[in-house]
């Protein structure tokens, strides 16, 4: 058993934590937001993440997992302070490392016994030995003795449990192997691949996967939008890739395009780290550029539909950036919904987990109960985000409540064919001609 302060409870942090005390550990949870850690001593979720409260629970009632906004108390006595605080984007796309800085400083100033930093925030590459050196600067006078370990995160929010137990691989880098054992310890009983890398190269491997997996999805969004102009359906052309070992199909959906926390700010992030160091990021530069574009052709088909978009009234179904989860952070749908408003149309919404957020983000938008609510005097429906109850709407339903029968689905979740034969007008991504 290892005593673990885990710095920053949103998504990533929480649910370490509560990993971590899962798997037999002494955890205590830190935040500098007092109503988050007020909630989580309520047994309050702060965010939606599937099972998450029940565990939670569980080691709460355990004693393994505690909260506070102490940071003397989360700190005293832990052998591993693990670093999970945002680094959003900042005004030139680089990440923001304030929350970082602090989280660096306060081990720094608190801590006097020998601890692992180990950070498992996004960062640019170089950012473990940032910390080191404003750690070693901190206690010139006074050195302390601690390692820093990288240990990039891959959990994807609405399986964020999963992910964590069943990771594909652990990577860990640092310029201490002992440090970097100790982490791989924790890890142990997860029996998954763990790599062990210097803290450059595992820094860059978080953001080369991001990179990547939005590739693949501008990549698809790309050959829909062709598709569309020559008759072919990319849902099909993605499955017939898929069966290729060396493509495989996870990633090739056609849709609105990538969102949410992660992969907007790491792709920019990854651009801007490489301009800075003097290399041209062309292909991050267009796989920016089409999922920029993917959100505004959905509104360029509608207007080809329903000619001009002022005084219509257009429903939403799905406001978080993807299914399972309250996290609407760059959801394609703040796009759409921003300029559907800004051309005079009346924006109705449902979405099952993310309508405080989208409440909080998005103005004069009339939140509704249900799709059927939504579709009440609608002149088009979108459908923004594929979650699973929308895959079962009652279509006639919605037909008889809607004024014009008009069916944008940004997902291509539905079937072209039925919803015709019912009367819809139906327009998918790049479904050739549905599309
Ligand atoms: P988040 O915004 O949900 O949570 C960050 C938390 O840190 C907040 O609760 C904030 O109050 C707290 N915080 C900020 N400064 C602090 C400080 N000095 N001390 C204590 N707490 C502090 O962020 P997130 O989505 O969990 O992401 C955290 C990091 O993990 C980011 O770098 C992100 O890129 C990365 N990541 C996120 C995901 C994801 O799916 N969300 C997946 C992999 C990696």
């Amino acid at each position: 058993m290892s005593k673990i302060c885990v710095i920053g409870t949103g998504y990533v942090g929480l649910v370490t934590g509560t990993c971590f005390a899962d798997l037999g550990n002494d955890v205590m949870c830190l935040d500098v937001d007092e109503t988050r850690i007020s909630k989580l001593n309520q047994n309050i979720m702060p965010i939606y993440e599937p099972g998450l409260e029940q565990v939670v629970s569980a080691n709460r009632k355990a004693g393994r997992l505690t909260f506070t906004t102490n940071f003397e108390e989360a700190l005293e006595d832990a052998d591993f302070a693990f670093i999970a605080v945002g680094t959003p984007s900042g005004v030139d796309g680089e990440a923001d490392l304030q929350y970082v800085r602090s989280a660096a400083e306060a081990v720094a100033d608190l801590v006097n016994h020998p601890i692992v930093v180990v950070n498992k925030s996004t960062v640019p590459v170089g950012t473990g030995d940032w910390v080191a050196d404003i750690i070693k600067k901190r206690r010139a006078g006074k050195p302390l003795e601690f390692s820093v370990v990288s240990n990039p995160e891959f959990l994807r929010e609405g399986s964020a449990l999963n992910d964590f137990m069943k990771p594909d691989r652990v990577v860990l880098g640092s310029t201490n192997r002992d440090a970097a054992n100790q982490v791989a310890q924790l890890y142990n009983t997860l029996r998954c691949p763990i790599l062990i890398t210097d803290l450059r190269t595992a820094e860059m491997i978080k953001y080369a996967s991001n990179a990547f997996l939005a590739t693949r999805i501008s990549f698809i969004n790309e050959i829909a939008n062709i598709c569309e102009e020559l008759g072919a359906d990319v849902t099909e052309v993605a499955t017939g890739m898929g069966y290729d070992n060396r493509i495989g199909r996870a990633f090739l959906d056609a849709g609105l395009g990538w969102g949410g926390s992660c992969f907007p700010k790491d792709v920019k992030a990854l651009a801007h780290m490489a301009v800075l160091h003097g290399t041209q990021p062309q292909l991050l530069q267009a796989v920016m550029d089409i999922n920029r574009n993917q959100r505004r052709r959905i509104i360029f088909k509608l207007r080809k539909a329903l000619g001009n978009l002022n005084e219509k009234v257009i429903g939403v179904l799905g406001l978080s950036f993807k299914p399972n989860t309250d996290d609407i952070r760059e959801a394609p749908s703040l796009e759409i919904v921003h300029l559907l408003q800004n051309e005079g149309a009346v924006v109705k919404a449902y979405d099952p987990q993310a309508m405080e957020n989208a409440s909080a983000m998005m103005k004069n938008i009339v939140l509704c109960d249900n799709p059927y609510q939504v579709a009440e005097g609608a002149d088009a429906i979108i459908l923004a985000t594929e979650w699973n109850e929308f895959r079962q709407i009652d279509f006639e339903r919605l037909h008889k409540a809607m004024r014009q029968p008009i069916i944008m689905d940004g997902r291509n979740l539905w079937d072209p064919n039925q919803l015709k034969e019912m009367g819809f007008v139906y327009f998918g991504v790049g479904r050739g001609t549905h599309m």
